[in-house]
């Protein structure tokens, strides 16, 4: 298989792979609870959540800050690991990968997008975007020549050969989309993607994450404080005292359902957002 060389072990083997690309369940997340102790005080922003996630969808997380967005798309990433409760992907829960695993499952199963673009300033975009393909044992040559593929996907073909850190905010994320599509993740978890960027500039990257959603048909996680873009993924849910509130389906959903329905819904966001 494609680059695996390095580290050797495939998170995701053929008959999962199957499982994984065919239709259904990508993830499935049971009883998750996440506690941190800070000196005497003790959080729990997720306390209980269980929901799954069908490929080829995008969801939208929402929920004020300090809701738990952030922790919850970590545990999904495999950043940080549950106080209780399990992830499943595909068949296989993230608690049954060794460490091997993981960190493959964290540099070619999962796809992450923060909010600040992590790049490395003194490399090239197109240095930048070969990362995680070096990682996974491509040879320089090789992933420099995807990296500027995957550049002009984003629309920045011409800055392949610039230094990250001499890029506008809203090509930067753009880089660290590419970025985090290299290696051709099934499941893509943004984290206020657009939170700092301006408006025109979140509307173009939040086109751009729905367009490479669907060409390459991405199950798609996306954090964010913003209703409106919330709104244009197919479902929202809203993390409410640490439990996982499902609304309503948006975009199939919008047409059946009732008018007071979706008022109780928007309501019942707005309320948490306001
Ligand atoms: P959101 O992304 O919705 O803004 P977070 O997931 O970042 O929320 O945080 C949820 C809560 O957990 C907050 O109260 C935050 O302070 C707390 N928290 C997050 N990470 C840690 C940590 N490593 N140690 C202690 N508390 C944390």
């Amino acid at each position: 298989m494609r680059g695996q060389a390095t580290l050797g072990v495939a998170v995701i083997d053929e008959t999962q792979l199957q499982a994984v690309t065919g239709s259904g369940e990508l993830v499935r997340v049971e009883g998750l609870r996440k506690t941190f102790r800070s000196g005497t005080q003790e959080i729990t922003p997720l306390d209980g959540i269980s929901f799954s996630i069908e490929r080829s969808e995008m969801i939208a997380i929402i929920g004020p800050s300090g809701a738990g967005k952030s922790t919850l798309l970590h545990i999904l990433a495999a950043l940080d690991t549950p106080t209780n409760g399990a992830v499943y992907f595909g068949a296989k829960s993230l608690k049954s990968l060794n460490e091997i695993e993981l960190a493959e499952y964290r540099n070619s199963a999962v796809g992450f997008i923060w909010q600040r673009h992590h790049l490395l300033p003194d490399f090239t975009a197109a240095e930048n975007v070969a990362m995680p393909m070096l990682v996974r044992g491509e040879p320089m040559t090789e992933a420099l020549r995807a990296a500027r593929e995957w550049l002009s996907e984003v629309g920045l073909a011409d800055r392949a050969g610039q230094s990250a850190g001499e890029l506008s905010g809203g090509e930067q994320q753009r880089v660290a989309i590419a970025r985090a599509l290299a290696n051709r993740p099934a499941l893509l978890l943004a984290d206020e993607p657009t939170g700092d960027l301006d408006e025109g500039n979140a509307e173009s990257v939040f086109e751009l994450l729905m367009r490479l959603h669907r060409s390459h048909h991405l199950t798609s996680i996306l954090a964010t404080h913003n209703l409106s873009l919330a709104r244009r993924t197919g479902r929202i849910l809203v993390l409410e005292h640490g439990k996982l509130v499902p609304t309503a389906n948006v975009s199939a959903g919008m047409a059946s359902a009732s008018t007071a329905q979706m008022a109780t819904v928007e309501a019942q966001i707005s309320g948490e957002l306001g």
